[in-house]
């Protein structure tokens, strides 16, 4: 079975090679998580709460796993070219994908970018993940529902 469309993130895997999870944003095509929210490039991230973090573009998604950022520049992957290293389970790239698992989510709160509303997302192993949504208080209870669940 050829994997053609990503169901989370929309990116067409027949540019990759065939696989059981989406290259770009490593969905399991076999057991396919729920898309409950997404920002369309809209988004924009940092992975540090300072003034001087470099704030970049992206989509975010939120499934009823995981946070998903991909940013709107990859460093390092042409979207058209084979992406090796899709498979985050951690927030390991600075540049690239990023998967965070709503059970390595320890708190979700309010922060900013300058005037604009953020939220930001901490993590067990103590990282960040500072995310500005259109409707950021949506995307806070959603995020909270989401991770509850998740942890049970
Ligand atoms: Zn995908």
């Amino acid at each position: 079975m050829a994997n053609t469309k990503c169901p989370i993130c929309g990116f067409d895997n027949r540019q990759t090679e065939p696989g059981q999870s989406c290259a770009l944003c490593a969905a399991d095509f076999r057991e396919p998580e729920r898309k409950l929210l997404e920002t369309l490039k809209k988004g924009s991230y940092a992975t540090a709460d300072k003034v001087t973090a470099i704030r970049m573009e992206a989509s975010i998604y939120l499934t009823d796993r995981r946070v998903i950022v991909i940013p709107l520049k990859l460093s390092g992957y042409g979207l058209t070219g084979v992406l090796t290293a899709a498979a985050y389970n951690k927030m390991t790239s600075k540049n690239g994908v990023i998967s965070l698992p709503l059970t390595q989510v320890t708190d979700v709160r309010d922060g900013k970018f300058g005037f604009v509303k953020a939220l930001i997302l901490d993590t067990r192993d103590g990282d960040l993940l500072k995310i500005a949504v259109p409707g950021r208080d949506e995307w806070r209870d959603a995020i909270e529902r989401a991770r509850t669940a998740a942890v049970r």
